[in-house]
């Protein structure tokens, strides 16, 4: 277990609802690592941007506003959020069926995505700085995009039925099959399990199962 301190990424990536950030925040506790939901930098700039009323196609208008916006962390717990001019959301405003209705097509934007491309390579910093050991970054692209040299990249997956299921549970409105294509057809960045990524299945697992599983996979690779 010792070893695994050596290591300071751990890239999670998969579709909606496949279990990433209940995993990712599991494994930041039991590793003592910082945990950055990137999904969750998409849904800030989406909020504000619905706020002053843009539309995706309005890209001269979007890249005005970018330039207008400070980013910096706000730690909570294990968890790195993302600041705007100093002020973070709320999880209800990131979170409401407006923002799940447009994120994937602002994230689509490489406008939105160069923008945010610093600022999430710039989490390792603040890690080291809060003292982590490393951080564990889940999203749709940081195994191929963010952090394509991260020893330790996992991609999560499900079967339909699972993760329309967990999402029923969780009584959210969210198009999930549809975020997940514009995700996986986008040009710049999109969802796709990077070169080397170990794919886990994690419809028949539970989350101690998915946990037990990376664990083992992070001591046999450490040595390698
Ligand atoms: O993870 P979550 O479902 O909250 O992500 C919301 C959306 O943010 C995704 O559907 C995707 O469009 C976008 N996203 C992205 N790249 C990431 C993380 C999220 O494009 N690394």
């Amino acid at each position: 277990m010792n070893n695994i301190y050596r290591c300071e990424v751990i890239a999670i990536d998969g579709g909606a609802a496949t279990g990433k950030s209940s995993t990712a925040r599991a494994l930041a506790e039991q590793l003592n690592f910082m945990h950055v939901d990137t999904g969750a930098h998409y849904r800030t700039l989406t909020a504000s941007l619905l706020q002053l009323g843009a539309v995706p196609k309005q890209t001269a208008r979007i890249a005005a506003h970018l330039k207008q916006l400070h980013l910096s962390t706000e730690l909570t717990g294990q968890s790195a959020l993302l600041s705007i001019n100093n002020k973070a959301p709320s999880n209800e405003n990131i979170r409401s069926a407006k923002v799940n209705a447009s994120v994937s097509l602002f994230a689509a934007l490489p406008d939105i995505r160069k923008f945010l491309f610093d600022y999430q390579r710039g989490q390792l910093l603040v890690a080291k700085k809060y003292g982590f050991k490393g951080i564990i970054m889940e999203g749709r692209d940081i195994g191929t995009t963010i952090f394509p040299d991260a020893k330790f990249r996992f991609f999560l997956e499900a079967d339909a039925s699972t993760r329309a299921a967990r999402r029923l549970k969780e009584g959210v409105n969210d198009s999930i099959t549809n975020r997940d294509d514009l995700d996986k057809t986008r040009k710049m960045a999109p969802l796709v399990c990077s070169k080397g990524a170990i794919r886990i299945d994690t419809s028949q697992l539970t989350l101690k199962d998915v946990i037990e599983r990376i664990l083992a996979i992070i001591n046999i690779k450490q040595d390698d």
